[in-house]
């Protein structure tokens, strides 16, 4: 589908490049270049709002979610695209490789589907899903937090921040079964630096796997006295 060319004084003087190529953005309000956008692929309309991903069944949740045992304990999730291809690739960049300008795409994606899929919703405040403190002093940030705060400008909700106190190195939670990231999740301790009573929350990360790590996340914002908790990625690993 052709975009048209941007035109204006604001986007000759200061033209948007194209996170994955370089090359200046043509396409008026998008992020990544029309020719880098081609072959990326996207959830389908119907989907599962335990977790974000399709949901191909015939009742509410997808069959992951039936099959889990316990609830997932947030209310709601919604993810802006599947972690595979072009979108894998570039969630790898922007998270292990310091491509930071990756961001306003994502942010602006998955703002996108929570207008689509949650607007229904009422949320007080945003809540990026904090890196282990090692492991955000040697990459330098946190990839959910960026998305979180590029997010609140569009949603126009404020963002807080609650963070990992423990110090032990975890694993990468990539290389571990679905077992051994339960017992590694367990291990860390998440703290919220501010009251969240009564707070309805929207958690922020990169990638759903098994939804670990944002189920420790949440319980812990539920335990601190926040209200509900929704959670928004840019993908769901399938
Ligand atoms: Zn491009
Ligand atoms: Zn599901």
């Amino acid at each position: 589908m052709s975009c048209g060319v941007a035109s204006g004084l604001l986007s000759f003087l200061a033209p948007r490049l194209c996170p994955s190529c370089g090359e200046v953005v043509l396409c008026v309000g998008e992020e990544v270049c029309e020719s880098c956008l081609e072959g990326c692929s996207t959830l389908p309309e119907r989907r599962c709002p335990q977790c974000g991903g399709p949901n191909v069944g015939m009742l509410e949740e997808c069959r992951e979610c039936q099959l889990m045992s316990g609830r997932r304990p947030w209310s709601f999730a919604v993810s802006a695209f599947p972690f595979e291809g072009k979108i894998r690739h570039w969630i790898h960049q922007f998270k292990y490789r310091k491509e930071t300008c990756f961001g306003p795409f994502f942010a602006t994606r998955l703002a996108e589907a929570w207008r689509k899929y949650g607007s229904d919703r009422d949320i007080d405040m945003i809540v990026p899903v904090p890196l282990n403190l090692l492991r955000y002093i040697k990459r330098g940030y946190n990839q959910a937090a960026i998305i979180a705060e590029l997010m609140g400008k569009q949603l126009k909700l404020p963002v807080g921040k609650f963070r990992l106190v423990r110090w032990s190195r975890t694993k990468h939670q990539a290389s571990m079964n679905l077992k051994q990231r339960k017992v590694n999740i367990r291990k860390e301790d998440f703290k919220c630096p501010f009251s969240l009573k009564g707070k309805r929350i929207l958690l922020v990360d990169d990638v759903m796997t098994t939804g670990s790590t944002l189920a420790a996340a949440t319980e812990k914002l539920l335990s601190c006295g926040a209200s509900s908790v929704c959670v928004a990625t840019i993908a769901r690993d399938l």
